[in-house]
């Protein structure tokens, strides 16, 4: 039986519905190749795939300087691109040291646990523009600022998902394809084929274990089994009550994993305005609220979305706003970047998931100085007949779908093995 607080399937990935058969999304959404379980189940759901629009020129606008540029090499001043790479190369490296599985073996785990990822970017940058990098990097991959989260939880992150670039790249990387239909379709066909329905409108509210079973209590339903999986994100894990009280280690751990903090804005436009300019719709700059876009365009090219971020701190600040003024932020800045057009939108779609009772926060889970190394042992360590899933508890891609996936079959093994 699985319970679901929402009155859909799909938690953090979902449609939205754009008219003409055409969707984009406003959660999870893409895949990138080296996410080899999704891309598997995608193939076996039988749905189709298409690539982020990619062709033409990207813009880079920084301290007031606009530069076109194609590839993958930003066009800064040799002293910063020669900063920026010292330090990614530095980055990776370490990265490559933490243990896919347990970060909180790695050899140095607990000087890397004692400091944050911003000490780190300040110590081996020495540019502006390489801070910057690292800077978007923090928000636009854990949706949080660099002084949030630990050096040992960003490196095992990144490890996690093959390396900075692996991270924020387009070809090849985690952004290189989407799913015709959207990406939701890939929980929608799931669950249509399930012999047991999912039931929707069911939030687990409590979990009650004995030498005999579990009873999971979750408004109109109660359900008597023999095991449960809670696979929700670690924040609502830690709401849900527990009887008897999870052990104090496990406690603390849900306690010491906050989500990050991001509004998705689709931009909609009658046609990509952008591309007849030669132009990929990528850009990265300074022009706050917004630091970088992408072409969301669905497959037939119309209309012309841009898809934008708030992310982290700017979130927050632009979260307590109200829609309008928000929107005018948006606009403002998407126009610095890409020209008036950008500013006069046909439709202006936004999802703040750090206000959706049933997520609170997203992309997923950060963890502050510390916790990794004290608390990250039991991270999948059943509580008796309790096991976790969720993409926060993935080894390989940990905070994407496809570590969500991974998680779960990962779980329903444990469950099978222990009868
Ligand atoms: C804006 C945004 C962009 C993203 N972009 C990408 C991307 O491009 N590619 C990518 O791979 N990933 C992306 N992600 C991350 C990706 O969406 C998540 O990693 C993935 O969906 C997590 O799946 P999950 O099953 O672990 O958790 P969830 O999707 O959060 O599923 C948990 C489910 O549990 C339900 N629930 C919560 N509490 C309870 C309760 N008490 N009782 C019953 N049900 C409950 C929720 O409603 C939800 O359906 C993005 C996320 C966001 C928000």
């Amino acid at each position: 039986m699985v319970l679901e607080a929402r009155d859909r399937v799909g938690g953090r990935v979902l449609n939205h519905d754009l008219g003409n058969g055409e969707v984009v999304e406003l959660g999870g959404e893409w895949i990138g190749p080296a996410q080899l379980r999704v891309n598997k189940l995608v193939a076996e759901l039988g749905l189709e795939t298409f690539p982020t629009y990619n062709e033409g020129e990207n813009i880079l606008d920084l301290h007031g300087k606009v530069k076109r540029y194609t590839g993958e090499i930003p066009p800064l001043p040799k002293a910063a691109l020669v900063d920026l790479a010292q330090s990614q190369l530095r980055f990776d490296r370490l990265a490559k040291r933490i243990p896919l599985e347990a970060p909180w073996a790695a050899d140095r785990a607990e000087r890397w646990d004692e400091e944050t990822f911003a000490t780190w970017i300040r110590r081996n940058t020495r540019t502006a523009s390489a801070r910057f990098f690292w800077e978007v990097f923090a928000e636009a991959v854990f949706a949080t600022e660099p002084a949030d989260m630990s050096l040992l939880f960003a490196l095992a992150y990144t490890h996690s998902g093959g390396g900075v670039n692996s991270l924020i790249g387009v070809r090849d990387g985690a952004q290189q394809d989407r799913i015709v239909g959207g990406t939701q379709l890939i929980a929608r066909r799931l669950a249509d084929a399930l012999a047991e329905p999912v039931r929707l409108n069911a939030p687990v509210r409590r979990i009650a274990q004995g030498p005999d079973g579990v009873t999971v209590d979750a408004d109109e339903v109660v359900v008597r089994a023999r095991r449960t999986i809670v696979s929700v994100p670690p924040v609502l894990a830690g709401r849900i009550a527990y009887d008897p009280a999870l052990p104090t280690r496990r406690d603390q751990l849900l306690q010491n994993m906050p989500a990050g903090s991001v509004i998705k804005i689709n931009v909609i436009y009658d046609e990509p305005f952008w591309r007849a300019d030669g132009l990929t719709g990528q850009v990265a700059g300074d022009r706050t609220p917004i630091k970088f876009t992408f072409d969301n365009s669905p497959p037939v090219g119309r209309p012309g979305v841009i898809v934008c971020f708030l992310e982290g701190a700017q979130a927050r600040v632009f979260g307590r706003l109200d829609e309008a003024e928000r929107r005018q932020a948006v606009l403002s800045s998407l126009a610095g970047y890409l020209g008036p057009r950008a500013a006069d939108p046909a439709a202006y779609v936004e999802q703040d998931w750090s206000a959706e009772e049933w997520t609170r926060g997203c992309y997923g889970a950060h963890m502050p100085p510390g916790a990794m190394t004290q608390f990250g042992p039991v991270l999948r360590e059943p509580v008796g007949r309790i096991h976790w899933a969720g993409t926060e508890t993935a080894g390989v891609w940990s905070g994407y779908m496809d570590g969500a996936l991974t998680s779960g079959e990962r779980a329903a093994a444990e469950v099978l093995a222990a009868g």
